[in-house]
């Protein structure tokens, strides 16, 4: 990544405050530095344990001279009766602790707060993950230009917007399984309400999904982790619907600093629990796209039921895979599986198990790797999709199985796993295996092989990749949405400063108070610097 005229002197001043969630601190890392490479100073502010989870990677492109810092808010769970050090939504063991969960990150608008108002200048922007609303009042009361950050697809986005404003939820009710078809949308699309269900749509956190929808149509302005090659349709209809200005920035991942270095890639997120050297050298040694990737994700647990049928069909498979098998980490009859009834043994010619966190983009972006059985998370999906991997789709929850229509029924590179339903049902009850060990050798065996189609499949997930680095790229689609996102803000910062001014909570702009030439029109020598070199 270049950091197009960085200056001694700090500049535009960002914020970001991501969701203490894996599938959303690593994208709004990524986002810093992209953010920080043209130019402004990016603060990224979290939590004690997530500070430690990503503090190599910010200290990584602090050393490369972009102006990135992480500053730890403190995280009040314990107020609400969580364990100390409970910070990550990954570290959630009983899913009755969302609600207190959820009401922690929600009590953090008091250290924001506090933090801003020691600020010597105001910032320009407060870039918010859109599952942090409680941004918006600290945003109003010192007049900081607000953005809202969304970590899903713009599909999903989309799609769960047109079926709440058309009443389809309304009309389905505690129905879960109905089907119905997702009205006013640019691509067929059908599920039901458990396959379609948003962010904060379940009982009990009304009132914070209402907090959501607000700060989202009070914010300046939205990001988007995809790209308009990929989901233009889905993109402008999202801002149309919201009469919002949006940018896709994304794939964050695709990024060159991303891509690029390999001790950025192997400690993405958190500090592996494997050597990714030795996972990089075991990869060496199998041939071009012979190798299956198996992940999870950092929330989704299989049942231990789910686990042995998964563990049999890729035994039965014949295939090298890679296994990022976090269950065996907490689950007695999943670690049973692998040591006692000796499955680990039995494999340890083709099969790599990773038991805990992976080097996920180190994996994927190994030639040898030619298959990713991914819950399509939407990083997952976006670091599948960069890395030109067909998936085996394997949805769990929340916006997820929308990833498997986009990535299977849109866009032709992914294979079903045969997934009906989410693992949980809206009540918790777990609704046990779902594929059997017979499925999963016969969906490996297609997304493998797959004959023509296979090859196909293959063929169009490398353009993908190719039209994804191309977004990220000095004049690709997501470069130039980023830097029209900074221009904007740098004069709506401006405006904002000058009808603040009286407010006797204001702090003086640091784009205002450096001057002009220092902030403002920095960016605009920046951008010209950036189409002109
Ligand atoms: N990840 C990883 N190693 C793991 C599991 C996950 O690096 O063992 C990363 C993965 O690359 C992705 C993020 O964690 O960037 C997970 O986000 P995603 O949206 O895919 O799923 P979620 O964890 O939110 O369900």
């Amino acid at each position: 990544m270049h950091a197009v005229g960085l200056m001694a002197a700090p500049e535009m001043h960002f914020l970001l405050v991501p969701l203490v969630a894996q599938g959303h601190i690593i994208p709004m890392v990524d986002l810093a530095r992209l953010i920080a490479a043209r130019g402004p100073r990016v603060t990224i502010l979290t939590t004690p344990v997530n500070a430690a989870r990503n503090r190599p990677a910010v200290d990584a492109a602090a050393n490369a001279g972009l102006a990135v810092e992480l500053v730890e808010l403190p995280f009040p769970g314990p107020q609400l009766g969580l364990p100390e050090g409970l910070e990550n939504a990954d570290q959630m063991v009983d899913r009755t602790m969302y609600l207190k969960f959820f009401q922690a990150i929600w009590k953090m608008a008091d250290p924001l707060e506090e933090y801003v108002r020691a600020l010597p200048r105001r910032p320009d922007c407060l870039v918010a993950d859109s599952c942090n609303p409680w941004t918006a009042g600290v945003c109003a009361a010192f007049g900081i230009p607000r953005l809202v950050m969304h970590c899903p697809s713009a599909y999903f986005l989309l799609a769960v917007h047109n079926l709440s404003i058309h009443g389809v939820y309304d009309r389905v009710g505690d129905d879960e399984t109905e089907e119905f078809e997702v009205p006013d949308f640019p691509v067929r699309a059908v599920g039901s309400k458990a396959t379609f269900r948003g962010f904060f749509q379940w009982p009990g956190v009304e009132k914070e999904q209402q907090d959501v929808l607000d700060a989202e149509a009070t914010a300046d302005g939205m990001l988007i982790n995809t790209f308009r090659g990929m989901e233009g349709a889905f993109v402008d209809a999202y801002a149309k619907a919201l009469g919002k200005r949006t940018w896709a920035v994304g794939p964050t991942c695709a990024a060159s600093a991303v891509m690029g270095d390999a001790d950025a890639k192997a400690g993405r997120g958190n500090r592996a629990d494997v050597d990714a050297g030795h996972i990089v050298s075991w990869l060496d040694a199998r041939p071009q796209a012979s190798v299956l990737y198996i992940s999870f994700g950092s929330i989704a647990q299989l049942p231990a039921k789910q686990v042995e049928e998964l563990a049999r069909g890729l035994e039965a498979s014949g295939r090298p895979f890679v296994w990022a098998i976090k269950e065996a980490k907490a689950d007695v009859a999943v670690r049973a599986l692998l040591d006692d009834e000796g499955f680990e043994e039995r494999v340890k010619d083709r099969g790599l198990l990773v038991r805990g966190w992976a080097p996920q983009v180190t994996i994927l972006s190994h030639p040898a790797v030619g298959g990713f059985l991914t819950h399509c998370g939407w990083n997952a999906t976006l670091e599948a999709i960069s890395h030109g991997v067909p998936a085996l789709t394997w949805p769990n929850f929340a916006d997820q199985f929308s990833s498997e229509r986009l990535l299977v029924d849109v866009l032709r590179v992914g294979v079903r796993s045969g997934v009906k339903l989410p693992a949980m049902s809206s009540t918790g009850v777990d609704v046990g295996v779902q594929v059997t060990s017979e499925d999963v050798e016969k969906v490996v065996a297609e997304l493998m092989d797959g004959g023509t189609e296979g090859v196909a499949r293959r063929s169009r997930a490398k353009e993908l990749a190719a039209e994804a680095r191309a977004a990220m790229e000095e004049g690709g689609s997501s470069y130039t949405d980023l830097g029209d996102m900074i221009r904007y803000v740098s004069e709506l910062s401006r405006t904002r400063c000058h009808e603040k001014k009286a407010s006797s909570t204001s702090l003086p702009s640091m784009a205002t108070d450096l001057g002009s030439k220092n902030g403002h029109e920095k960016i605009e020598a920046d951008a010209a610097l950036s189409v002109h070199s």
